[in-house]
């Protein structure tokens, strides 16, 4: 195994809705046989319409090995976070690279334990739209002191996480690529 693939396979944040919240197709995507692969592809309402499939990727497996790496899409094989590239480049060791995805999924974690608390048990979907779902249902609501306290802790990780992720993860800005209405 190389160190690459061990790193993403100790880390899976690309594939399990962490970092993102969907997988654009392209032109290049077989759209049948990744939907004859259990894929839930849909078509966003944006002219023209845009294939996507959202995550957490169904394809995901426990062991965070890729269940259709042979035909997985075109923007899986082509994504490398900026901690896989350090690493492949010899800037940062495998270790290191290793601790860093440690202490992304460990706040990770941390953040679906707070979603959890404050009622959000929907594990199906991406960290980013629980996030906001929660922010939306606390802000319109009259929510107890107690959830507006965890509320503020649950803020204040996906700022820390955030951080982390657009220094050492993102080589791109993912809240600045184009909206995708779906
Ligand atoms: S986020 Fe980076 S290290 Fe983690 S699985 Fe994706 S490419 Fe690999
Ligand atoms: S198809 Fe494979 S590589 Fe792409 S998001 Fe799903 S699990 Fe990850």
């Amino acid at each position: 195994m190389t160190s690459g693939e061990k790193l993403c396979l100790a880390c899976g944040l690309c594939c399990d809705g962490t970092l993102f919240d969907i997988v654009r197709l392209g032109p290049d995507d077989e759209v049948k046989k990744l939907k004859a692969l259990g894929l839930s592809v849909s078509l966003s309402r944006a002219q023209p319409p845009v294939a996507f499939f959202r995550q957490p990727c169904a394809a995901l497996c426990a062991d965070r090995k890729c269940r259709v790496y042979a035909d997985r899409p075109v923007q899986c094989g082509d994504f490398e976070c900026g901690v896989f590239k350090d690493a492949q480049a010899g800037r940062i060791k495998i270790t290191s690279a290793l601790r860093l995805v440690k202490q992304a999924r460990r706040q990770a974690d941390n953040i679906r334990r707070l979603l959890r608390e404050l009622g959000d048990t929907e594990e199906q979907r991406s960290l980013r739209e629980r996030f906001r779902r929660t922010q939306r249902r606390l802000e319109s609501g009259n929510s107890d002191p107690a959830a507006g306290e965890i509320f503020a802790e649950l803020s204040l990780a996906v700022h820390r996480f955030r951080l982390l992720a657009h220094e050492k993860f993102y080589t791109s800005d993912p809240e600045k690529t184009p909206g995708l209405d779906v």
